[in-house]
């Protein structure tokens, strides 16, 4: 399905008009390909210098038409992106020369780049690692700075390094026990394995731990902003988006869709949701709305109950109330610039409550901090920038610890070798679907249908 021996090309860089845009190919046409249609301002004498620039101008070979005054460059293997020969042709940004060049690549025998298809050439040809393909779409989409950092830091293999270095210690005690195994009547001199299983017990746990604070940069929180009609829910997103992306309104129920806008709140992105409020009512695109709030309440991460402070609780307010029992909330008693006539004291009593002022903007850094102390609630965010923040990571970190887990137990009980040596191939196999040494095709199939074209 991929294979490795054509030479593929795409346009790298965003559609739509811009300075400049990137035609890509990558394989062993790429230069052929490229001289047929690339007129050097300097006749090139031989082959042209490899990591160089080269100035001149596309031209349609058929027509003789210049498409085109780019600057070309021609990178050599194995020292590119995909370890294959690489020419990157810098065009001008708009969408018609770039598609024209394109085409007169894919004239030339290039086939169309799949999504992601340069970093899985990179990966399959052993310049990175999985992680560090991951990383390569975590960077291009990091929401804040500090999401930015989590991903850099897995780009440089890190966390690969980290795993492996767990999966050879697991591999080294799977050996000595293989070997128990299959020559019983050999003199092995014993090897402790109950300390390798611990040790790799222990970095596993490190690595969980790590991967729950590193999935927050990585995916951000969604902040559900629930409430009856007309309490403020679409003029507080506005204040803290500081923009005026939901259409605020004094008609009760003007909200019918929900909102999703992502903030930067130290460095941790979150995602906000604006929904229509929840009541009774007949209206049926009323009551559409109401089902999106119940099912975003039960997304989110955590959620804003906004309440009306110049008003009396009402059922409603009690009826979205319920919906937030069982999710970290806050209580966001909304309108203090009015006379404030119920403080909503009984409504989520566990929950801390804040009064703040959408209209006016009072009280909204004090929200601010509340939120992230939230989300927090006693991790620590200073400190080292986590490797680890994909689910798929952690998923198969918990698989790994839990047959190191029964691994050990069967050591303890004193069980079989052979016991043993399941669990511990199930966790160096677990391991190894993170870094990607033992990838499947599917797996490969997944993750890079997730890149743009052109990466
Ligand atoms: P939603 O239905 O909950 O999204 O409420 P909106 O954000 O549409 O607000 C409903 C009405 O309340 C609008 O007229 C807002 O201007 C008004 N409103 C929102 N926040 C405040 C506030 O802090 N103070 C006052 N006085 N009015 C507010």
């Amino acid at each position: 399905m991929y294979s490795l021996d054509d030479t593929i090309a795409a346009i790298s860089t965003p559609i739509g008009q811009g300075g400049i845009g990137i035609v890509r190919m990558s394989g062993d046409e790429a230069l052929p390909i490229a001289t047929r249609i690339f007129v050097p301002q300097r006749p090139w004498q031989g082959e042209p210098a490899s990591h160089y620039l080269h100035y001149g101008h596309i031209v349609d070979p058929e027509t003789e038409n210049v498409v085109d005054e780019v600057l070309l460059s021609h990178m050599k293997a194995p020292r590119t992106y995909t370890r294959q020969d690489i020419v990157e042709i810098n065009a001008h940004g708009g969408i018609v020369p770039l598609r024209e060049i394109l085409s007169l690549c894919l004239d030339g025998g290039a086939r169309m780049a799949r999504e992601g298809e340069f970093t899985l050439r990179a990966f399959l040809n052993g310049r990175i690692d999985l992680t560090q393909a991951e990383a390569v779409a975590d960077i291009i989409r990091a929401r804040t700075e500090a999401s930015l950092r989590v991903a850099v830091n897995q780009l440089n293999g890190s966390l690969a390094s980290e795993v492996k270095e767990i999966r050879e210690k697991l591999m080294h005690a799977l050996a000595y026990l293989e070997a128990v195994i299959d020559f019983p009547e050999e003199d092995i001199p014993p090897q402790d394995v109950e300390g390798p299983l611990e040790e790799a017990a222990r970095d596993l746990e490190a690595l969980l731990e790590e991967a729950k604070r590193g999935i927050i940069y990585r995916q951000g929180i969604h902040v559900a902003i629930v409430g009856r009609p007309n309490v403020g829910k679409s003029s507080l997103l506005n204040t803290l988006l500081r923009t005026d992306r939901a259409i605020v309104t004094p008609i009760p129920g003007t909200t019918r869709d929900t909102l999703e806008e992502t903030v930067d709140l130290d460095g941790i992105p979150f995602v906000l949701v604006d929904t229509a409020g929840i009541d009774e009512t007949d209206n049926v695109i009323e009551q559409q709305g109401i089902e999106r709030s119940r099912t975003a309440v039960q997304q989110a991460d955590m959620a804003l109950l906004v309440v009306d402070g110049s008003e009396q609780v009402t059922e409603a307010d009690r009826q979205v109330a319920a919906l937030c029992v069982d999710k970290p909330s806050i209580v966001v008693v909304n309108k203090e610039d009015l006379p404030i006539v119920c403080r909503y004291r009984d409504i989520l009593p566990d929950a801390p409550h804040i009064t703040i002022s959408a209209l006016r903007r009072t009280g909204i850094s004090e929200l601010e901090e509340l939120v992230v102390d939230t989300v927090l609630s006693g991790r620590i965010v200073t400190g080292e920038t986590p490797v680890a923040s994909n689910p798929r990571h952690r998923a198969l970190f918990r698989r790994a610890l839990e047959s190191v887990n029964h691994a050990q137990e069967a050591a303890r009980r004193g069980l079989p070798a052979d016991f043993l040596t399941i669990d511990i191939s199930e966790a160096v196999d677990a391991l190894g679907r993170v870094t990607g040494e033992t990838a499947s095709e599917e797996l490969l199939e997944s993750i890079f249908s997730d890149f743009c074209i052109g990466k």
